[in-house]
């Protein structure tokens, strides 16, 4: 390819709103251009990039044993009604209507188009397992869709759904997919990669894995160990904490006037005279705080986590199964709880749900709030002073369960060493959905012993288009991204200083046929731009090797060669060696990436 020719300018200036690296380098060396908020195009040198990433997943996918289909970008309300998803997704799903008045969506994932397929074609144990997957455009209406290419409300994923006769056949091809991601993204460039445990979201089912790469600039926040292999998004992760156990002390009321958060309370509580009272000195730990919100149908909930600890709400939102909003006045009004001074006791249960967080449950002795205006109460240890109080009914809408938000610091749930913190990006992700769309879409097949059963599905999802990104966030200095080798839009960036002369012109030319007869990719630079000018732009496009003609090389029958990553000075090479040169570069480059 001739750079003269390349469709999609370089740009100088920094854009606007891109606080991502990957973002601005994206659009600056011409690879992607905005139509609006969350929806891009993609020039030519994307279009090579994304077509290789595409390549190598479709490689994979097949080695597992997937055959590809292509299903519909959009559907029916009534098909999205079988699985009850069609009420279930908010906003997050596009939905639009044709000319006969009938509801629409497009497609955001494709669970119910694949089982409408599936369960008209799969219906014998014969045909099972079997994997059908998908590269195509999906749609959601991100509420924040920034980023660039991170956060897309139009984008290409790779789905692919597996269905199974038995559990223990899903479990062994869910660890064979594990296998095939690691190779994925391994042949693709990514290096600090590892998968996550993490939350089933809207899909239902029993465990699931993540796969992010490592960058400080990741939306999501892992919690690791770095003394055994535990890592897990924040979402789901979790930590025994370390829990203070004190002789229980009687329950005491005081007034503490103006304290309304836990730090308030806490230094009204070292005044002298009230640490006396309440029986000794309290932190933030020796606190239960209350964090108020609603459910949709606008009940107070309320949940209960010790005063040094945060509620992670995605974790609170899967132990109720329950979407939560910020609460409004009324529902507080009704349940009786009073913000600044919320507890537990006089709370009215019977208009609210009440989740207790296990570092709660198992303290001694906590200050919490009385539910009265600059009143709150010492000494609560909450199995003897709230649940055995509570009638049947009312234990119903009271939960126990783990919502606490795991931090650095926090003992490991596997060996009690502490976690650590890390950012990410998902590139990928898998799921066990068990029988949750199988079953509510009335798929059957036939066991061996002709008996009609509901077979058991996994699904596997891959980022394409945010890949590209992801990888750049990866690899990158300040002039621009760093490509690995397989994904890059070509494999070398060839660079002409003074292309009047005509042996400089002879020369290139000459090389880039030789190099394209053996199947290597080549950017010839031939618009005349000064040196300046060229470097910056292959350093801005980032194609991983550099080859530069000029007539001051030439004089000594050479080209001069560097890599894109500086890992070693620039240095000359004879002319006649060129081929070879270049070919162990690149073999040796390639074998960096071979999973083989
Ligand atoms: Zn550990």
């Amino acid at each position: 390819m001739f750079m003269s020719k390349l469709v999609g300018r370089t740009i100088k200036e920094t854009p606007r709103d891109a606080e991502l690296p990957s973002h601005r380098f994206l659009l600056r060396a011409g690879y992607a251009r905005q139509y609006s908020a969350g929806i891009y195009g993609l020039l030519p040198l994307a279009m090579r990039s994304v077509g290789k990433i595409e390549r190598i997943c479709r490689e994979e996918m097949n080695r597992v044993d997937g055959q590809e289909v292509r299903l519909p970008c959009m559907s029916s309300r009534e098909l999205w009604e079988e699985s009850g998803r069609y009420q279930a997704i908010g906003k997050d799903m596009f939905r639009l209507k044709d000319r006969n008045d009938k509801d629409m969506v497009l497609n955001m994932t494709h669970e119910e188009p694949v089982v409408f397929l599936a369960r008209t074609e799969l219906t014998s144990y014969r045909q099972l397992p079997a994997m059908l997957y998908q590269v195509q455009t999906k749609f959601r209406d991100e509420p924040r869709p920034r980023g660039g290419l991170v956060r897309l409300r139009e984008f290409t994923m790779k789905d692919a759904y597996s269905f199974h006769a038995s559990e223990d056949d899903l479990k062994a091809y869910y660890d064979r997919m594990h296998e095939a991601y690691m190779r994925f993204f391994k042949r693709c460039g990514a290096k600090k990669f590892v998968s996550v445990l993490s939350d089933n979201g809207m899909f239902g089912g029993k465990f699931s894995h993540e796969f992010m790469t490592l960058v400080p600039t990741g939306e999501d926040t892992l919690v690791t160990c770095s003394h055994c292999d535990y890592k897990a998004n924040r979402e789901v992760a979790t930590s025994p904490y370390r829990i203070k156990k004190e002789p229980e002390r009687a329950l005491t009321r005081f007034p503490t006037p103006g304290a309304k958060t836990i730090e308030q309370l806490v230094a009204f509580c070292a005044k002298p005279d009230v640490t006396e009272k309440v029986g000794g000195s309290v932190a933030a730990a020796d606190t239960a705080k209350a964090v108020l919100y609603q459910n949709k149908q606008e009940e107070l909930v309320v949940a209960f986590v010790r005063g040094d600890l945060d509620i992670e709400e995605q974790k609170l939102k899967v132990a109720l199964q329950m979407d939560l909003f910020p609460a409004k006045d009324e529902p507080i009004r009704r349940a009786k709880a009073v913000p600044g001074s919320t507890g537990p006791l006089g709370l009215d249960v019977a208009r609210a749900w009440v989740v207790l967080d296990n570092s709660v449950v198992e303290s001694t002795n906590l200050v919490t709030g009385a539910n009265e205006d600059g009143m709150h109460i010492a000494n609560l240890n909450i199995a003897r002073d709230f649940l055995q109080g509570l009638s049947d009914w009312e234990r119903k809408r009271v939960l126990t369960a783990d919502v606490a938000s795991a931090r650095a610091g926090d003992p490991c749930p596997q060996c009690s060493h502490d976690l650590e913190e890390t950012r990410g990006i998902e590139i990928g992700n898998i799921f066990h959905l068990g029988t949750r769309y199988s079953a509510s879409m009335n798929m059957t097949f036939l066991d061996t012993a002709g008996k009609a059963q509901t077979p058991v599905m996994g699904c596997y999802g891959i980022g394409i288009t945010r890949l590209l990104p992801a990888l750049i966030e990866e690899h990158h200095d300040d002039r621009g991204p760093i490509l690995p080798l397989p994904v890059a839009p070509f494999h070398v960036h060839m660079c002409m200083l003074n292309m009047k002369d005509a042996g400089v012109l002879e020369t290139a030319l000459g090389l880039k046929k030789s190099l394209e007869a053996q199947g290597v990719e080549v950017l010839l630079d031939d618009r005349d731009e000064k040196p300046g000018s060229q470097f910056a732009d292959a350093d801005l496009i980032g194609i991983p090797l550099r080859v530069i003609l000029s007539p001051k090389t030439l004089a000594e029958q050479s080209f001069e060669f560097k890599f894109r990553d500086n890992r070693e000075p620039a240095k000359l090479v004879k002319l006649e060696g060129a081929m070879a040169f270049l070919s162990e570069a690149l073999a040796n480059e390639w074998k960096k990436y071979s999973v083989d």
